[in-house]
């Protein structure tokens, strides 16, 4: 096994005590301090660097990025049906190729640390399966370099645009890997009808599900309601994540808490992007409920909005600030939900600092894990599986 070590010295797992780690086929193969290296090692020395598990983004949009095609002022109004209007009308005037642009912000993650992303990728009558061929074309170019699971995503509705289901239906059978839906009363205003159409795919295929809820307040928490009832009834506990939530960070905390009992008893994970404009689930309360909460970017610089940056250790520095957290425990529980809980709700194998788990790993030049976030600099190296992919803040791999 000799040829393919790589000896990282002098880094501080997770912020703790410094040591060594040897990367052997592709695994963590030992981490103790002092390790004298063969001839043939390579090393780096990550001269007291973090040294952080792979980041994970949970929650995107690679197929809709504009990331690359220079700066394009914001059109959209601001209803939610503008967003989704304008952005199928941009995607024609400007050519946001999906393949093009999700080969960008893929590059751009790997650039700063991440190495698993899970992506909705849009279908509706209008593009149809083209940003899945798109996205599943980057997927499979880039895979020694990142993970990337695709949503199969009803943007613009499923029940309300016949034809979506079937196009979702072609998309799980080719290779997608999560049945997506979106807000069952305000989009199709059909609750029952979207989400048995969602969770059926889900059994045929034998695939989780990802349901984006924007919903408010008690229209929201009615769709929570139908979505565990579900969840229970098709024994899919541990397999569904609803994105955003907004509806959890209700004014009426009482109604919240029974909801997020209701959640974790069905052990549905949550996913936030730590949205500064909306209500959001409250970190700490939902991890204390037994909930695990991932985090994502969201769309980056897209037709929805001018913001995101792919940096998953600034997103956590986000929902640091979204849940005021000011202690160091805290911003550590910020950066878990963008590590190993999104490795969680993923159900990536292998993942950690552990001896035998997947060397997906990144090194961040910081005084501590809440420093790291707070001051997310450039990631000084990043590893997929065991091979070195970024270095000081840039991909090995150009863009397009
Ligand atoms: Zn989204």
């Amino acid at each position: 096994m000799g040829g393919t070590c790589l000896l990282i010295r002098n880094i501080r797992p997770w912020g703790a005590q410094v040591t060594d780690l040897r990367v052997s086929d592709g695994r963590i193969a030992e981490v103790s301090p002092n390790q004298t290296p063969s001839p043939d090692w390579k090393t780096h020395d990550g001269a007291g660097a973090i040294l952080l598990p792979g980041l994970v983004e949970a929650h995107t949009h690679l197929d809709k990025t504009l990331w690359g095609m220079g700066w394009r002022p914001h059109q959209a109004g601001p209803e939610l049906k503008d967003k989704i209007d304008t952005e199928r009308r941009l995607r024609r005037e400007w050519d946001i190729e999906p393949h093009r642009q999700s080969m960008r912000q893929a590059l751009l993650s790997i650039a700063q640390g991440t190495t698993a992303i899970r992506s909705h990728v849009d279908m509706d009558t209008d593009c149809g399966m083209e940003g899945f061929e798109g996205v599943a074309r980057t997927r499979d170019l880039l895979t020694d370099q990142i993970d990337i699971e695709i949503v199969a995503f009803p943007q613009s509705g499923l029940l309300n645009r016949p034809g979506t289901l079937e196009l979702m239906d072609q998309a799980l059978r080719e290779g997608a890997d999560v049945v997506g839906g979106l807000d069952p009363c305000s989009m199709d205003r059909d609750p029952k009808g979207h989400l048995d159409a969602v969770f059926a795919l889900a059994e045929r295929h034998g695939k989780p599900i990802d349901i984006h809820l924007h919903e408010p307040a008690e229209l929201g928490a009615f769709s929570i309601e139908l979505i565990v009832e579900r969840t229970l009834a098709h024994a899919m506990q541990g397999k569904v994540t609803i994105s955003h939530a907004f509806c959890l960070g209700m004014s009426d905390r009482d109604r919240a808490r029974g909801l997020t009992a209701d959640v974790a008893r069905a052990q549905i994970h949550l996913a936030t992007v730590a949205s500064a404009h909306r209500p959001v689930p409250d970190a700490g309360e939902v991890r204390d409920a037994g909930v695990t909460l991932c985090a994502g970017s969201d769309g980056i610089r897209d037709a929805w909005g001018p913001y995101g940056n792919g940096d998953m250790l600034e997103r956590a520095m986000l929902l640091g600030l979204r849940n005021n957290f000011r202690t160091d425990d805290d911003l550590e529980h910020a950066l878990r939900c963008c590590t190993y809980n999104g490795a969680a709700v993923m159900g990536l194998e292998g993942y950690g600092l552990a001896p035998g788990d997947t060397a997906n790993l990144v090194l961040v030049d910081a005084e501590s894990v809440a420093h790291a976030i707070v001051a997310h600099p450039p990631r000084q190296l990043v590893l997929k599986g065991g091979k070195i992919v970024a270095r000081d803040g840039a991909s090995l791999r150009a863009a397009p």
